[in-house]
This record gives C-alpha cells, structure tokens and sequence, in this order.
C-alpha cells in the first residue's frame, strides 16, 4: 500500500496506488436544506444514461430520505458496521481507520455486496420521519427532534476511489483533464469487485451487457463547459457543479472552493471512509446532531452555525442566488452592486443575477382595462 494525503482527514492514509491528482477534480455541491426531494434531477439522469436494457433498476442518481431511505438498502449502515469506531481527534483529524486501512490482508477495502433485492424498492416507506409527531406538535426550536431530510446522491468521482482501487482488471480509471472516474467497457469482465467495494454503492452491475457501469459525470458536457444533467435540471435549485482545488490551492473566486474551503459551508460526506469524494453537501439545518456527526464529521456544527448566519454575508449570498442560474460550469464568481456574477474559465460573464430579487406592487385598479385586480398577500 502507498501512504497518500487525505485532506478531508487531515492526515496521510493507505491506498492501493500512489497519489496523482488530476489537473482539474469535478465537484458538486449540494444545499440540504432546499432538496424537495422532487426526483427531477433522478428522472434526468434515468432518461440520459440508463434507459436500455439490464439498466432498469439502476439510479445513477438517486435521492433518498434520510434516516430510514438507502438505495441500496441500508448501504451506508452496512459499510459503517463493517468499519467498526470511527473517532475524530480534538484537533480535526480521523483518528480510525479508512475501509482501506480497515481491510483483511486479502482485500483491497471492507465491502459488502448488495443482493439483487437490496435495489429493488427505491424510496419505498422512507418518507416518515424520526418519533411519532403528537396531535398539535409543531416546530418550536432548531435542531428538532422529529426530523427527516432528503439526500441526493450521485457517483463521487472520489480522489481515492474504492471501485478503482478493487478492479484486478484495471477497467477503472480517473481523467487526468477533470477528475472524472470512469469503467472502460472494453476491459470489464463484470466481476463485480467495484459494485463490492464502493462503499457509497454507485457502481452497478449490468446483468445484460455483464459488465459494470456507473455515473460518467456527464463527461460530454462537462467537456462542453456545461453542468451535468442532473444539476441543470434541479427544481429546487440546489446544486452547483464546478471544479474544486485541494486547500493549499483553494482560490476565494472560485464557486466551489468558496464555499468548501473559505466558507467551510458544505462537507463530504462520511468521510471517514477514506475516499476523499467529491460531492459536498450543506447539511440541514434542522436534523439530529449526532446522526450529522455521523454523517459529515465533527465539522458539521460549525457549517451549520455558519449557514444560519448567511444573511449577514452578502458575497455567499449571492454565490447560493448563481446556484441553478445558468447551465454551464461556472469558474470564477464576484458580488458586487447587490448583483451576483458567474464567469467561465476565460473570464467572460455568463450570467448575472440579483441577490435579491426586486418587489413590483401592481395598482389594485387597472386602468387600460378598467378591471379590479387581485393582489395575492
Ligand atoms: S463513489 Fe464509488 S463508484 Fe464513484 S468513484 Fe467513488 S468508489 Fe468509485
Ligand atoms: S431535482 Fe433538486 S430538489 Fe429535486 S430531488 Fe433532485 S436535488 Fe432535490
């Protein structure tokens, strides 16, 4: 095994081959606390990617209600089981061990397979939510004690990715250009160790074609400068795809960088796995702590402490208002003037919007027609 950096653990790790990080890493952030769990971005990425056939139970992209969903069932408590403690040191760093550092001397990582069964019922019975709410309950303070939240989930295209890392046919490889890990086709025999070894479950096998297939990013449009589907398509407006820097190279202009490394806003989730992915999450503002401790690590109360107080910070503001605003990849941003600009890698504005938006009140009586009309409150 060869000792790599693992910024996300502050500390060095083992891992299967030595640390080569690509040119440019493929990032998405997510704001937890806006996901109508709507399934649009789902149905995006379905109607793309994995219409054919020995594709019909997969998700590329899938949300699930958290704490009850798992598509696979119960994958993250599965692999969270296998790991054993995983205790966080006062000053940041993972004091337990990655599922790479945690393997038997035989294995690549601590895995567990799904059974055909386990991806069947997607979203079925999970929308309840933690404790029977009494007749009268309401919400009367934050964090509160009946909470559910909705977690979108693609494929990581992790740093150190386990589904590489497992592959005795070396299949799997990561994109030097953008980070993007991708099965090539041709050297798939459909052993299925990748579909073992993500922990995250976002390999999958094709029982017709008998090989393995995953999320590709959207590599032809991120090649055009443009965000993948399943970000484009959010209706709730809660993603951005962009392109993130490790922390010595963090730039303050950049979406992604901003809001993970300056603002310390959204965080990888269970990164205690050792993987280092790649999609970052805004936790919610409302749900238990322990279980986002769980989840995000011990930065997860600072993140939302912060989050709380973004009406007091313009410049984030605006970054979270340029969310869902254009469909391409935005590589610098500024606010200035109340407005809220994005920019591609060249430096040309590709989209501006106001941080908030303008209230026209319409007169109660139109003139032109003579007709009354009705202000809705
Ligand atoms: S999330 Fe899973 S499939 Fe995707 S790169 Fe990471 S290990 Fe591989
Ligand atoms: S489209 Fe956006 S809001 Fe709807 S489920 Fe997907 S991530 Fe959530």
């Amino acid at each position: 095994m060869a000792k790599v950096n693992n910024w996300h653990l502050k500390r060095d790790m083992e891992y299967v081959y030595d640390e080569a990080r690509p040119k440019k890493q493929w990032a998405i952030i997510f704001d937890l606390n806006k996901c109508i769990a709507c399934q649009t971005c789902t149905l995006a990425c379905k109607t793309t990617w994995t219409s054919g056939k020995g594709q019909e139970y997969m998700f590329w992209n899938n949300v699930e209600t958290k704490p009850w969903g798992g598509y696979p069932l119960a994958w993250d408590l599965r692999v969270l089981e296998k790991l054993g403690r995983q205790d966080w040191a006062k000053n940041g760093t993972y004091a337990g061990k990655t599922i790479f550092e945690a393997a038997p001397p035989t294995e690549r990582a601590v895995h567990f397979a799904p059974q055909d069964e386990d991806w069947m019922y997607p979203n079925i019975g999970e929308d309840d939510c933690q404790g029977l709410v009494e007749k009268g309950g309401h919400i009367g303070s934050l964090p509160h004690d009946k909470w559910f939240f909705y977690l979108p989930r693609t494929c990581a295209h992790c740093t150190y990715p386990a589904c590489l890392a497992a592959c005795p046919r070396k299949a799997i490889y990561k994109r030097e250009e953008d980070g993007i890990v991708l099965i090539d086709q041709s050297r798939c025999k459909g052993y299925g160790e990748c579909v073992r070894a993500c922990p995250y479950k976002k390999s999958m096998y094709n029982p017709y074609t008998r090989v393995s297939e995953k999320c590709v990013g959207c590599y032809p449009a991120v090649e055009q400068g443009v965000q993948p589907q399943c970000v484009v398509n959010c209706i709730g407006k809660i993603r951005i795809m962009g392109f993130i820097s490790p922390p010595a190279k963090a730039r303050d202009d950049n979406p992604v960088d901003y809001l993970v490394h300056k603002k310390q806003l959204a965080l990888p989730y269970y990164p205690q796995l050792g993987l280092e992915p790649n999609i970052y999450y805004i936790p919610p503002i409302h749900a238990d702590r322990a279980y986002l401790h769980q989840m995000f690590g011990p930065q997860v109360d600072g993140a939302i402490e912060r989050y709380k107080k973004l009406p007091e910070d313009p410049i984030a503001q605006g970054l979270l208002v340029l969310m869902g605003s254009s469909d391409k990849i935005l590589h610098r941003f500024k606010v200035e003037r109340g407005e809220a600009q994005g920019f591609d890698e060249q430096g040309n504005e590709l989209v501006r919007v106001p941080v908030t938006e303008g209230v026209v009140e319409r007169a109660a009586f139109d003139e032109k027609l003579g007709a009354p009309r009705n202000n809705t409150p």
